[in-house]
């Protein structure tokens, strides 16, 4: 299996370097460390959940790698994305790639199977979001109803939700030289609250795609598994790792040979959120935060290494 793209691959936001931050990143990260400050002590921008919040089933089993979806959500969000007929071009699974600011969802194909299998990538929506936590103004917010927003008007650019976020589907607009955004799939928020589904799901020529109520869709994976044992594994990706996530995957082989993460089930937005209130509780200064950060960094690179450790094992 070729792994997607690591993360240190992607563009690495310019005050961050190994050395620490920059001088042109310290101005940024006290801006952040005022803004911070000025938050409540307890802050947290993560929601009581509804019962009946939304997700995307992906029934990857099914998926023939049309990339249709790939198009319809470049069309939804005002994206470049030429004519249709071009995504019938299959020279674009020679390399995996991951979403970037303009192309908030890819379709990858996984070498070495006998078979196609084709794994469609995005923001998982995550249940307790990591990237949540690493925003200190409150930018990123998990909805009620599922999905995590992002507010462009409250962003600073210090790109640390980038950096905490386990599934590496984050973009960032960098040659947006004056306002430059962090860009991501809002679950065509605008969309399915007028009635509609979101755009991928809808173009979905073979119904790959579900969308509804999480809790009926990990029903109706279940139902799937259990009907046909011979084409499911018996697991649903994203039901508990890192806590759980708005979309779902079934499959016929383990995900991590497929492209996805191998995660535990606790959220990294757990571990930082306790260091981040201990934090708040005496004095908010931004050496301190730098701490906190780094924390967030640690916490999700290991989770990659224990990853790539188990996928090397497996
Ligand atoms: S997948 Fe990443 S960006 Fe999306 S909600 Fe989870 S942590 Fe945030
Ligand atoms: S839900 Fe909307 S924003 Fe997200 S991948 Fe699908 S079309 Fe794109
Ligand atoms: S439109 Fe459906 S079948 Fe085509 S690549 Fe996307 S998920 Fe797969």
């Amino acid at each position: 299996m070729t792994p997607p793209a690591p993360q240190s691959e992607q563009p690495v936001p310019p005050h961050v370097s190994s050395n620490g931050p920059s001088r042109r990143g310290f101005m940024k990260l006290s801006a952040l460390a005022v803004a911070a400050a000025a938050a409540p002590a307890t802050a947290s921008h993560h929601a009581e959940l509804d019962p009946d919040r939304k997700g995307v089933l992906v029934d990857m089993t099914l998926c023939v790698g049309c990339r249709r979806c790939e198009w319809a959500c470049a069309d939804a969000n005002d994206n470049p994305h030429g004519e249709l007929h071009e995504y019938d071009d299959a020279s674009v699974f020679d390399r995996p790639r991951r979403p970037t600011a303009t192309q908030l969802t890819v379709v990858n194909r996984t070498p070495g199977q006998p078979e196609p299998i084709h794994l469609k990538l995005q923001c998982m929506h995550c249940e307790k979001p990591a990237c949540v936590s690493a925003c200190l103004v409150g930018a990123m917010r998990k909805q009620p109803d599922g999905p995590v927003t992002y507010d462009a008007s409250r962003c600073i650019g210090c790109r640390y939700c980038m950096v905490a976020c386990p599934f590496e589907v984050l973009g960032y607009e960098y040659e947006r030289a004056l306002t430059p955004r962090v860009r991501k799939c809002s679950l065509c928020r605008e969309r399915t609250r007028d009635g509609e589904l979101p755009a991928c799901v809808k173009i979905c020529p073979v119904e790959a795609l579900t969308y509804g109520p999480r809790a009926q869709l990990i029903a109706t994976a279940r139902e799937r598994i259990a009907a046909r044992p011979d084409r499911y594994i018996d697991r649903i990706y994203g039901e508990h790792e890192a806590g759980g996530t708005s979309w779902l995957y079934i499959a016929g082989r383990p995900f991590e040979e497929l492209g996805l993460p191998r995660l535990g089930t606790r959220s990294p937005a757990d571990s930082s959120e306790s260091v981040q209130h201990g934090i708040f509780r005496g004095f908010a200064a931004p050496l301190l935060l730098g701490g906190l950060l780094g924390v967030i960094h640690n916490v999700t690179r290991h989770e990659h290494e224990h990853t790539h450790e188990k996928g090397a094992d497996s």
